[in-house]
């Protein structure tokens, strides 16, 4: 199968027969073979029965329905499960993303040789001051951290290959992050393609102002499970250690001013006060660390590493 096109939804019931129209179109006439997953998000409108429907009369439609509404993230990681195309493309159902840019990306994926085509709304049709902007100073950060240079991180639309899918696990609202998860598991080749972004045209946005706080939460999430996930205490530890011998340090500077130097009232000195801080503090950051490294011990995922070939074995 040439092409996997994956697409979570939640309660876009007036798009959907339009959508798969659009898709039907542009891969007969670009001679793909293909199938569409739909995910149904838990919606509470007809989708479901829409997407019943649509599968009537074209069998390369297929549909995942969750009991109740999990997020993006969840269903794009049970589409990923279900997907066998050599390519997959992701796309939103709100018909923000184009269906004509498949073509594109696919040849763009595999001619690149690429692992990950990511789309970039260059042009975005999105309110720019609750959108757009933010997501500027998002897609900078994440950059940051994640040295991928890309501008468009939460772009729907992105092509992966087929074994990109099913090496990475979407959770929480990392949808935002693809590209990062895939970095993690090796993926190295990931390119980036303008793409046209429309309006949206029936339904509302199902992302609001919380996504600001939980994108930037997870962004902190990415950061440290990537950097000291499998190794905690080389961050608390460090920072525990820090602030003990420092708060060790001054503590020592009192003792000794008041037994040789006879400084009296070392109690009544801030710095006293200053250095128990510090020690406290050290001593709950080496034990954050200490608790973490029991735990990453114990995590069924502690020894799951990604082979990628093997010989003679
Ligand atoms: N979506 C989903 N589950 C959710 C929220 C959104 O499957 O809990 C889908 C939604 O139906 C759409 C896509 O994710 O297909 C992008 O959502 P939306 O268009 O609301 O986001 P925006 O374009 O406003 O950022
Ligand atoms: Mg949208």
């Amino acid at each position: 199968m040439d092409v996997s096109i994956v697409i979570p939804l939640f309660n876009e019931d007036e798009s959907l027969p339009e959508l798969t129209a659009w898709i039907e179109k542009v891969v007969t006439e670009n001679q793909l073979s293909y199938e569409v997953i739909m995910i149904d998000d838990g919606s509470t409108d007809q989708s479901w029965s829409v997407i019943e429907a649509l599968r009537k009369n074209n069998p390369n439609i297929k549909g995942i329905k969750f009991q109740r509404n999990y997020g993006k993230s969840a269903a794009l990681n049970e589409g990923f499960k279900a997907a066998q195309g050599e390519v997959i493309i992701t796309m939103d159902a709100d018909m923000q993303d184009s269906p004509d840019e498949i073509p594109g990306l696919r040849n763009m994926l595999l001619d690149g040789n690429y692992d990950i085509v990511s789309g970039w709304k260059k042009k975005r049709f999105d309110n720019a001051l609750t959108k757009n902007l933010p997501s500027k100073l998002f897609n900078a950060a994440a950059r940051k951290m994640s040295k991928i240079q890309l501008n468009d991180f939460n772009c729907g639309l992105k092509a992966y290959k087929l074994k990109v899918v099913k090496c990475i696990e979407v959770y929480g609202e990392m949808h935002r992050y693809v590209p990062v998860l895939a970095k993690w598991a090796g993926f190295r080749k990931i390119g980036e393609k303008v793409v046209e972004h429309r309006p949206r045209k029936y339904g509302v946005t199902k992302f609001g102002w919380d996504r600001f706080v939980n994108g930037f939460l997870d962004l902190m999430t990415i950061f440290f499970v990537g950097k000291f996930g499998k190794r905690p205490m080389h961050f608390f530890g460090l920072w525990g250690m820090a602030s003990f011998g420092f708060g060790f340090l001054v503590f020592i500077y009192l003792t000794v001013s008041k037994f040789f130097f006879d400084v009296t009232g070392m109690t009544e000195r801030p710095l006293f006060f200053f250095a128990i801080l510090a020690m406290i503090i050290g001593t709950q950051l080496f034990l954050a660390g200490f608790i973490g490294e029991l735990i990453t011990r114990n995590a069924t995922e502690r020894n799951h590493y990604l082979i990628e070939d093997k010989l003679g074995l």
